[in-house]
């Protein structure tokens, strides 16, 4: 099977890449070795975060590291075993996160999320999946003044500097919005631009059958057996159906990724950050409006398709270590005192892994020492948020076309020199 274009991962970044692709009439092999949003974009909090222009920084504050010490925590928690060997990548994330550095990542972050909502809205009427998009944003709850002072600075600076728009609330607002939700939170701050999505696993769905529906081949195969073809000028892959050669490759395995970058000589220092889901019943006749954090405690709930889904923060352990679900437990306690959750409708938590890089961008660009292979990862928690502009960005590149957005930011070469 020869193609133009072979797209390593069926993530939502594989899947939004490969679509990108096909709808420029390119031919499309996309390979993973299971179901398509299978992996960490089936489980997440189904946001297209259009207010997260600022990455999820590192803690600063003495204060806050010294909480995060004592690992009881429930928007993050670490494994002591682990520690060794992502002390790098922790030193270096928490280098980044300087207010002064991250202020400038920001900056350069901002355009991807900026684009975020209006690339999604594109692919979604084309791929006819309206019926799984909510347009009406999101909620923080707070549970103490200084907290939400605090946020409501925040917001303003971003209203201010990048347009964001939100709403404060006052107690009495936030229980009009949210009649079955606990009196004790003092107020809240709903974001308005982004969208929420009813069934992320179903998104990346509706894009597969467009894509597919545009000619493009969705097959089973390894993605670690990719090999540059031995007259330098294409890749090969092992799949179900066979070989499959193309000119060129993306590599879209999130935090699978170096798994095959590693093999072709590139070093980036990588992590994960691994999250968890817990769907719930409700009791009675409760009903939960919007997607809604307990700001201080971190932790979501999602009105879905599926249930009431729980999600948790940040887990820093190996990605391959077995499941350690201990911030459903802690979250689940909370989430029940402030919500009449009823029974857990799946028999075990699911876990995901962010993949992460050190400067909380992630990685778009052409591989350094090999022309005509293509890295879309890294994208931490905004993949959902992030799939379509980075196929657009990539597809775009890969044409030879100058890219909608300047992509140098999100080089490889950043960690690739
Ligand atoms: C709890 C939680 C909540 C989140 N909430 C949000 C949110 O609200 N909004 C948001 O924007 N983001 C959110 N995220 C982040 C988002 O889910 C990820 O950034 C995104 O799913 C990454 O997509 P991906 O396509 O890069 O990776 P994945 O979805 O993991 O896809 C990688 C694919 O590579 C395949 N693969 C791996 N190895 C091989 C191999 N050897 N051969 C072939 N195929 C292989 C896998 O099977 C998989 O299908 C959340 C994440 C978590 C864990």
């Amino acid at each position: 099977m020869s193609q133009s274009a072979i797209v390593l991962g069926a993530g939502i970044i594989g899947v939004s890449t490969a679509l990108q692709l096909a709808r420029r009439g390119r031919s499309v092999v996309l390979v993973d070795r299971r179901g398509a949003g299978e992996e960490t974009s089936y489980g997440n909090a189904g946001l297209i975060q259009r207010e997260g222009v600022v990455p999820y920084g590192f803690p600063q504050e003495l204060g806050l590291l010294i909480r995060y010490g004592l690992n009881n925590n429930i928007d993050a928690h670490y494994h002591a075993r682990a520690l060794p060997f992502v002390a790098k990548f922790l030193a270096q994330y928490w280098w980044h996160s300087n207010a002064r550095r991250h202020e400038v990542i920001a900056r350069s972050y901002a355009p991807l999320i900026e684009n975020s909502v209006s690339e999604h809205a594109d692919l979604i009427r084309e791929a006819g999946a309206e019926h799984l998009i909510r347009k009406d944003g999101w909620t923080e709850a707070f549970r103490t003044e200084a907290k939400r002072d605090e946020e409501f600075k925040e917001a303003d600076r971003l209203a201010r500097e990048y347009g964001i728009s939100y709403k404060k609330l006052t107690p009495a607002d936030l229980q009009a919005r949210e009649p079955h939700l606990s009196t004790e939170f003092i107020g809240g701050l709903h974001w308005e631009d982004p969208w929420s999505v009813l069934d992320p696993k179903g998104l990346t769905m509706a894009y597969l059958k467009l894509f597919e529906s545009l000619g493009g081949k969705f097959v089973r195969g390894d993605a670690t057996t990719l090999t540059q073809l031995p007259s330098g000028k294409g890749w090969r892959v092992q799949t179900d159906e066979g070989p499959v050669e193309a000119e060129q490759a993306v590599i879209a395995m999130g935090p699978w990724s170096e798994d095959v970058t590693k093999k072709l000589g590139y070093r980036f220092v990588m992590g994960v950050k691994r999250g968890y889901h817990m769907h719930y019943g409700t009791k009675g006749n409760a009903t939960l409006n919007h997607w809604t954090m307990d700001k201080e405690r971190g932790y979501f709930l999602a009105p879905m398709n599926q249930g009431i889904r729980l999600t948790t923060g940040a887990q820093f352990a190996l990605r391959d270590e077995p499941k350690n679900p201990v911030q459903v437990e802690r979250a689940e306690k909370v989430a029940r005192s402030i919500f009449p959750l009823g029974e857990r409708l799946d028999a075990e938590p699911w876990m995901g892994s962010r993949p992460c890089t050190t400067d909380m961008m992630p990685i778009i660009g052409e591989a350094p020492r090999h022309k005509t292979l293509w890295f879309a990862f890294g994208h931490a928690h905004h993949g959902l948020t992030l799939g379509p502009v980075t196929g657009r960005l990539i597809a775009d590149a890969m044409a030879g076309e100058k890219p909608f957005l300047d992509i140098s930011p999100y080089r490889p070469e950043r960690f690739n020199p």
